[in-house]
């Protein structure tokens, strides 16, 4: 058993306890193995029915067609910043639309590899809100390489509920939001989430990229090419062959006893819903960050009216179990993720604490 503390922090994260638990129970000897994931070569049979078990859990869980191929890299998030104009770009330019830290940061990555323009910048608003399909259509220069969003924004707690509608195939970060609901994957040159939020452990970031953007790759250090890292299955050198592991049994989980991710995005629906419900209902005590259209069904940031209270906040929260839930310093109070593998449980006991501790110091 897990010691009853709900964790709210916003990366790494909570994991199923299902998947940590098979973990436990299988980490001195793979079934019919009788050695540790931990100990076997990445080029053994039983690592790779591993890799090939958690590629098709995926493929599965986000119908992901044939032409796209599933990448298991390492570098986070970050490397990726960096990879993708470095293979993408082609000489031309590519389109960023800033709504937040993650994306401002993946620009200014970009930036120090080829050109980049910026059709859209929340940073006056603090990040709160989102472009419209209008106003990004009119700013999307149609000879761009491709267009890159963040989907969720993890600090400022900004998702886009669905893909932008523009002509240019879209880039995107989903890494503190993959697998919470089912997206059009069609629309994508190119998706990935590094593990740590909502997909596993650190260590591995899931990259799933259209044929025809892998065979862009120009000529590049092997491990920064996307086209030899996909002719190699992820594997031109060991990969975090643990990290992948708990991939898969984080998507077993989903897959098998969630039962896929659009039962997934009902229940992150109601999850989120119990506390935009008593933030809404504090007549002001409890303010969200986001504004009410775009905000995020997986990071929850808030605070109260000054900060005089928020350390109080945080010691009674934590005398209830509820711990990580400070808010990153560039948006003050608090946060709140509830990731897919936070139990609806622990998202009733912060809303019911919420509301308490609002009718003690309100
Ligand atoms: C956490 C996070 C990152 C950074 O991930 P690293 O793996 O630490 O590089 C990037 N983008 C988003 C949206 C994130 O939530």
């Amino acid at each position: 058993m897990k010691n009853h503390v709900y964790n709210f922090s916003a990366g790494p994260a909570v994991l199923p306890e299902e998947a940590l638990k098979k973990a436990q129970e299988n980490l001195l000897g793979l079934p019919g193995v009788g050695m540790s994931v931990l100990e076997i070569s990445h080029r053994s049979k039983p690592f790779a029915e591993i890799i090939e078990a958690a590629e098709m859990n995926i493929r599965k869980l986000m119908n992901i067609p044939e032409n796209y191929r599933v990448m298991f890299l390492q570098g986070g998030a970050l490397l990726q910043f960096a990879m993708l104009p470095m293979n993408l770009l082609g000489g031309k330019s590519a389109d960023y639309i800033i709504t937040g830290t993650w994306s401002k940061k993946a620009r200014s990555e970009a930036k120090l590899v080829g050109e980049t323009r910026v059709i859209w910048d929340g940073g006056e608003s603090n990040f709160n809100s989102l472009p419209t399909n209008e106003e990004l259509r009119a700013a999307v220069n149609s000879d761009a390489a491709y267009v890159y969003y963040t989907s969720n924004e993890t600090i400022q707690g900004v998702q886009f509920p669905t893909e932008p509608e523009v002509d240019v195939p879209l880039v995107c970060d989903a890494s503190s939001e993959f697998f919470y609901k089912p997206i059009n994957i069609q629309k994508y040159g190119c998706v990935y989430a590094c593990a740590q939020k909502n997909c596993g452990p650190a260590g591995v970031t899931l990259v799933i990229m259209r044929d025809d953007f892998v065979a862009r790759s120009p000529e590049l250090p092997s491990l920064l090419n996307y086209k030899k890292l996909s002719a190699e299955n992820s594997m031109l050198n060991t990969p975090p062959c643990f990290s992948i592991y708990m991939v898969k049994l984080v998507t077993d989980w989903l897959l098998n006893t969630v039962g896929g991710v659009e039962k997934m995005y009902e229940i992150n629906k109601a999850k989120a819903a119990l506390l935009y419900d008593v933030i809404d209902g504090s007549d002001g005590f409890y303010l969200g960050h986001a504004q009410k259209s775009c905000r995020s069904l997986m990071n929850v940031p808030f605070k109260m009216q000054t900060d005089a209270l928020d350390k109080v906040f945080l010691e009674e929260a934590a005398k209830e179990n509820l711990c990580s839930l400070a808010g990153h310093r560039s948006v003050g109070g608090f946060r709140a993720s509830i990731y897919n593998a936070m139990p609806v449980q622990g998202v009733e006991c912060l809303a019911s604490f919420m509301k308490n501790f609002m009718q003690k110091h309100g």
